[in-house]
Formats: structure tokens, sequence, C-alpha cells
């Protein structure tokens, strides 16, 4: 069995973004493998600290990927704040003869992974491309470590997460998939003030979220509480509509938000201030215009820092990216090209402090340290999707026995998906786009 048919046995997804099937990426040969701990989203304290305590099945995860895609290099990418990760990481890499450490300034979005590539190997994904385009690929801290367990037979049933902000007790710790995020919550002293927005993610990247009793899946990295007043609150809460009908009669094509861009600023033909403030506001049907959207990661550092009128072309492009996949419309740039980065490519990057601050954070830089809460709730829902793909087929039925670990969902015939397992030993109650097991 390959490490790719282990992977995909296991249910390993992407764990920092939106859930691709890890396996599906270990395909063919590759010249580097990054290891992305950048976490750059404030608050988050997951990827930074599985480096500091699991160290070796880390390594050892990083190491098979590297054997498995005939890799010349693994690369650990972090932060150089990290520093006891580092240090551990540096006193084991003796160990091994393919692995190497490329350490990051502290700025937003160093994890996003066309800027990792770009910082660690000065190569430019292509528009519209992947990084295996430049011969790469790369994997998230805790797939990493996903991966090492799945080499061994142990399937993904815990997620580790950061719940942070107006808690009692900021921590990070696993949970069986399918815990609710109010006990999360409860799990770190519970809400210090009567009333609170939920995030689900980071703070730029996140949602906002009203139901409390959904369920953390394989991709949730942090649930945050904040004041309903708080900045970012406000922002996220803008609608649609608002959003659009600011940029009309507000925007006043300053370029902020393209001067900032890191799409742009790497080389690539995304500039929000026309796309999204011209283009998707008045209607106009430049197609190269329209699908440059494609490109936009929406990391939000144009709406939440770098636009002066609080201006939304991030969200934009969302709304128009939904639009064209509705639609069937793709993007009309073209892969092949080789982008040539801006020449202040290197030197214009957003510190966290000033973003933090921007973002009405810092009453809650204190580090979340992880914990080992040991919980195993009576009820669990697991999502059928957790990934990017199909969803998966259930294998069992309401009033089954099932053990943590069992497979209970498998990928469809032929379809890019993962395979979903028991969390929690118990029986089955419910089978519909989720799976519930009660104990
Ligand atoms: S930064 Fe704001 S005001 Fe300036 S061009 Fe961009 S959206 Fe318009
Ligand atoms: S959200 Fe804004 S800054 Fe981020 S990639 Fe998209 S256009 Fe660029």
């Amino acid at each position: 069995m390959t490490l790719a048919d282990k992977v995909r046995s296991a249910g390993v997804v992407g764990a920092g973004g939106a859930g691709f099937p890890t396996h599906v990426k270990y395909q063919g040969e590759m010249e580097y493998v990054l290891a992305n701990g950048a976490e750059c989203e404030p608050l988050l304290y997951v990827d930074q600290q599985l480096m500091e305590y699991y160290t070796d099945e880390f390594l050892e995860g990083l190491n098979l990927i590297v054997g498995e895609l005939q890799a010349k290099k693994g690369i650990v990418c972090l932060k150089e704040k990290y520093k006891d990760a580092i240090t551990n990481i540096k006193d084991r890499l003796i160990q091994y003869d393919r692995l190497d450490i490329h350490l990051l300034e502290n700025y937003y979005p160093a994890g996003d992974e066309f800027i990792m590539v770009f910082d660690a190997l000065g190569r430019v994904i292509p528009e519209g491309g992947l990084p295996l385009h430049v011969g790469t690929v790369v994997n998230n801290i805790m797939t990493i470590i996903n991966v090492a367990r799945a080499s061994r037979g142990i399937p993904v049933t815990d997620r580790t997460l950061t719940v942070h902000g107006e808690v009692n007790n900021p921590l990070t710790f696993s949970l069986p998939i399918g815990t609710t995020y109010r006990e999360a919550i409860e799990l770190a002293g519970g809400s210090r003030i009567p009333d609170f927005a939920l995030v689900v993610g980071g703070p730029m990247m996140g949602s906002l979220e009203e139901d409390l009793d959904k369920p953390i899946t394989k991709t949730t990295s942090g649930l945050l509480l904040l004041p309903p007043d708080n900045y970012l609150v406000m922002r996220k809460k803008e609608s649609d509509h608002t959003a659009i009908r600011r940029g009309r009669s507000t925007c006043d094509q300053c370029m902020y938000c393209t001067m900032y861009c890191p799409r742009y600023i790497i080389g690539h033909q995304l500039q929000p201030h026309k796309s999204a403030m011209r283009a998707a506001p008045y209607g106009i049907s430049d197609t190269k215009l329209v699908t440059s959207s494609w490109l936009c990661s929406e990391c939000k550092l144009c709406d939440y820092f770098a636009c002066p009128l609080f201006l939304s072309p991030g969200k934009i492009h969302g709304m128009m990216k939904k639009e064209m996949g509705e639609a069937g419309v793709g993007n009309t740039l073209n892969r092949d090209q080789n982008p040539e980065p801006r020449p202040y490519a290197d030197t214009r990057r957003v510190p966290i402090q000033r973003l933090v601050h921007r973002l009405q954070l810092t009453d809650y830089m204190e580090k979340a340290p992880l914990v080992d809460v040991d919980y195993v709730p009576d009820r669990v829902k697991i999502p059928l999707i957790q990934h990017i793909g199909a969803p998966a087929v259930p294998l069992v039925k309401p009033g089954q026995r099932v053990e943590r670990g069992d497979l209970i969902g498998e990928i469809p015939e032929g379809k890019l998906g993962a395979r979903i397992h028991a969390s929690i030993s118990g029986i089955v109650a419910e089978v519909s786009d989720c799976i519930v097991i009660e104990r």
C-alpha cells in the first residue's frame, strides 16, 4: 500500500484550508514539499504548538511525504517568532537528509500557499495554477501529522483547534470531530460576556456563525468569541447588497487595495480596484477583468486593512466567484505565463501587530496554550462533507454500533472526496447529511 493509499484510507484532508483531499496531492514526483507552519491568522495557536509538542511525529510525516514524492527537499516554513518550535525542529533535523527549515517574518498572509512558495522558493505559482505547477506540494502541519498517523493505520477522528477571544480560559485542544461549538466554548471556560458574536476560523478568513450546535469538522481551526460591536464583527455582518452599494457610491479608486493585494504583489493580474470596484458595481462585462477575480484568495487584507474607506473588494470577489461558478464561467487568464513579481514584493508586507490593532484584537493576544482535555461528548454529529468534492456515502444505519475509528462514510465511486470515520464509540442515531453517534 502506498502512502497515498494509506492517506486516502484514513480520510486525511487539508486541515488548514477548505479540506482538499490530501491523497490526491500525492501523485507523481515533486521537487519540494513545503510544510505550511505560518499560521498567519492572529489568535490561532494550533500549528505552532503542534510543531513544538509533536515534533517527531510531524517530521516523520514530512519525511514520508518527501519520500513518496521523491522530492529533493522538504522545507518546514514557520515564523521566526515560533522560537520553541524552531528549537525542537532544529534539534532533530540532523536525523533527516532531505529536511530543512525556512523562517518567515511575522506578516499576513504568510500562510497563503502562493505567498509561502514565493517566500521560501522565490517561485511564482502561475495565475489560476497550483503549487504543483512549480514542482511543489504544500501541506498544513496538522495535515502532515495526520499523514504520519495514517501511515500507521490511524484514521482522522479528532481536530485540534483554538478557542479564543471573550472566553474565560483561551485554550487550544483536540476534540472528536462532531463535537459542538457550544461544548468547545464551555471547555474554554465559557463566554465572559453575555452576548457575543462567534467567528469560526481565523479572524480574517473565518465567518460569523450563529448556531452554536454546529459541529467541529476536520477543517475547524478556531472559534473566536468577540463583542457584537467589534470592528471585525461589524465588517463581517455587511450584506452583499451593502458591499456593492457602498463600493459604487464611495470608492475613490485610490488603489490601496491593489497596492496591498498579496496576489497582485507577486505579479498576478488581480487589481481589486478595477475588478471588484469597477466591473462588479457598474456591470462592466470585460471578460478578463471579471474573471480575474478567480485569482483572489479572499484573504480580506483589502477589506479589513488596506481600504481607507472600509470597502469590501475581497468580499465582492467572493460574490463574483460564486456567481461565475454557478454560471460555469472559469478563469480566462493564462496558467502558462510566468508572472513577474512587483519590485516591492519582498518588502510590502503587513505586520501582524498592525493588523491586530486594526482588527481591534489587541485585548486577545495572550497565547492559548495546547492542553489535553480528553473530552468525549455524549453525542457527535459528523457531516458527510467536510472537504472539497462529493459527500461521503454513508456505510452505517441507525441502530448500528460503531467503535471510534470505524469507517462510516466512503468516497463515492470515481469521485473526488474523503472517507469519514467514527470519532466516538456508540450507536448510530441518525443518518442524513450527517451521521449522528450517541454514546
Ligand atoms: S482601497 Fe478602497 S477606496 Fe481605494 S480603490 Fe480600493 S476599494 Fe476603492
Ligand atoms: S482579498 Fe483582496 S487582498 Fe486578498 S487576494 Fe483578494 S483582492 Fe487581494
